[in-house]
């Protein structure tokens, strides 16, 4: 193990410790805490970053309420500005991106000696640009290990936990730098392409006989279906679903296939996980490493119980890019605390998916805003492993993968056309196409809803 590996390790270890004791924190503590580290969190972005320090000032008492949001564009646009080591410059870390990708390099090695750096998938348009340092990226690491913890992972494997990622092997990808500094930190990590066939991905699993089976839920259902099927034959212990919204339908069959339940882990490449599920099946927030505010379009704050238009996060344990009320186009909901677990966090009771599936269709008085959940109520009850909606000019194509012979697709076509009508939608034909398998983008995601304007 490197130098670095193990001061990494070291780090990682000591934030476990400390942050078990966050978990039955009261609220009011939590709150507190929050509040502290948010203005330790302002006052060096100000004193650093001459982005915050314009954006903030008059602003350097005010409470987090009050500050202007920031988004993703003006972040990227003035990103030298913005981050608080002036050695930094977006054109070397786009470069120093570009190479490791053309040379398919070890991502967990930093680059210059101390950067772990990311891309963001760029599902929502423009890509972002994501910097830690030792400190921070033992943070991150931590956040993804206490997913793992917390749904009892750890405990319940006797001997070197062995793990298998199927998500990127993309190395600009938050997820593949992760599998790669696991790899050498903590455990063997496979690291697995989505968009590799399942038959393949079943082979290099079955060789390999992961503990964990971590991946995005488009990719782990039809390896559920291969498991229960006969054609793949792992018993991992723990299966973990990440970066996409888990369904009903893709637990269900994960659970089927391994007879765990998938721990359901929220994460960004910005704040790493935000939020993933214990053993009672709630998914709590990590408060104490992140300040979620889910916002109406007008940016004010919604009560819990209510679908936001989106989210401000604020990372408190970010500096080198300080993060405060970053806005990102997720939909949740948040819930009140208490679960039988005992954790005190609040619990996130839904992630809905980001603003760009909302698909924005004719009706009869001009435009209708059409959420993505009328497709999960029809689709997610068919026999298909994988769909995705896209919109054209002239009517929605629906793509459906592996559904059965004798699969009734023109009912599933005239289902979905109702409930558009009933959403007030006018002249949009819609078709159906069997496919082989979704179409994903270049990070191997399966979009669910592709609309017209990104
Ligand atoms: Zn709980």
């Amino acid at each position: 193990m490197s130098a670095v590996d193990a001061e990494l390790l070291t780090r990682l270890l000591a934030l476990r410790a400390a942050w078990r004791s966050h978990e039955r924190w009261s609220s009011a503590r939590i709150a507190a805490q929050q509040m502290e580290a948010f203005q330790r969190l302002r006052s060096y972005a100000v004193a650093r970053s001459p982005f915050y320090r314009e954006r903030y000032a008059g602003l350097e008492e005010a409470p987090l309420a009050a500050l202007p949001p920031v988004t993703k564009d003006e972040l990227m646009d003035r990103f030298d500005e913005v981050v608080t080591a002036p050695s930094l410059r977006l054109y070397d870390i786009e470069e120093h991106l570009h190479r490791i990708v053309e040379d398919d390099a070890d991502p967990s090695v930093p680059w210059r000696g101390r950067w772990w750096v990311a891309a963001s998938a760029g599902t929502t348009g423009r890509r972002g640009i994501f910097i830690w340092d030792h400190r921070e990226w033992a943070a991150v690491l931590a956040s993804y290990t206490r997913a793992l913890s917390w749904g009892g992972i750890l405990s319940r494997v006797r001997r070197p936990v062995r793990a298998a990622m199927v998500t990127t092997r993309r190395p600009s990808h938050q997820s593949a730098i992760i599998s790669a500094t696991f790899n050498s930190l903590l455990f063997p990590t496979l690291r697995l392409d989505a968009s590799d066939s399942p038959a393949d991905l079943a082979a290099r699993l079955g060789a390999f006989q992961p503990d964990l089976l971590v991946g995005f839920p488009s990719a782990l259902r039809p390896l559920a279906m291969e498991q229960l099927a006969g054609r793949l034959n792992i018993a991992p212990t723990a299966v973990l679903s990440a970066s996409e919204v888990l369904g009903v339908p893709e637990s269900r069959d994960i659970e089927a296939a391994w007879g765990v339940p998938p721990v359901d882990l929220y994460a960004t490449t910005e704040t790493a996980c935000i939020a993933s599920t214990c053993t009672s099946g709630s998914r709590h927030v990590y408060e104490d490493l992140v300040i979620v505010e889910p916002v109406d379009a007008d940016y004010r704050p919604v009560p819990p119980g209510i679908t936001g238009e989106r989210i401000l996060v604020t990372v408190l344990f970010s500096r080198t890019l300080p993060l405060i009320r970053y806005e990102m186009s997720d939909c949740v909901r948040l819930g009140e605390s208490g679960c039988p677990c005992g954790r005190s966090f609040r619990i996130l009771e839904g992630v809905e998916g980001r603003a760009e599936d909302v698909l924005r269709l004719p009706a009869a008085g001009g435009i209708v805003a059409v959420h993505p959940n009328v497709f999960h109520e029809v689709l997610e009850e068919a026999p298909v492993t994988g769909w995705q909606v896209v919109q054209r000019e002239d009517g929605l194509d629906l793509l459906v993968a592996g559904a059965p012979l004798g699969t009734d697709l023109q009912g599933l076509r005239d289902a979905i056309a109702q409930r558009l009508t009933e959403q007030g939608v006018v002249g949009t034909p819609v078709r159906i196409f069997p496919v082989h398998e979704v179409p994903r983008t270049p990070l191997g995601k399966a979009k669910l809803v592709r609309g017209l304007h990104p």
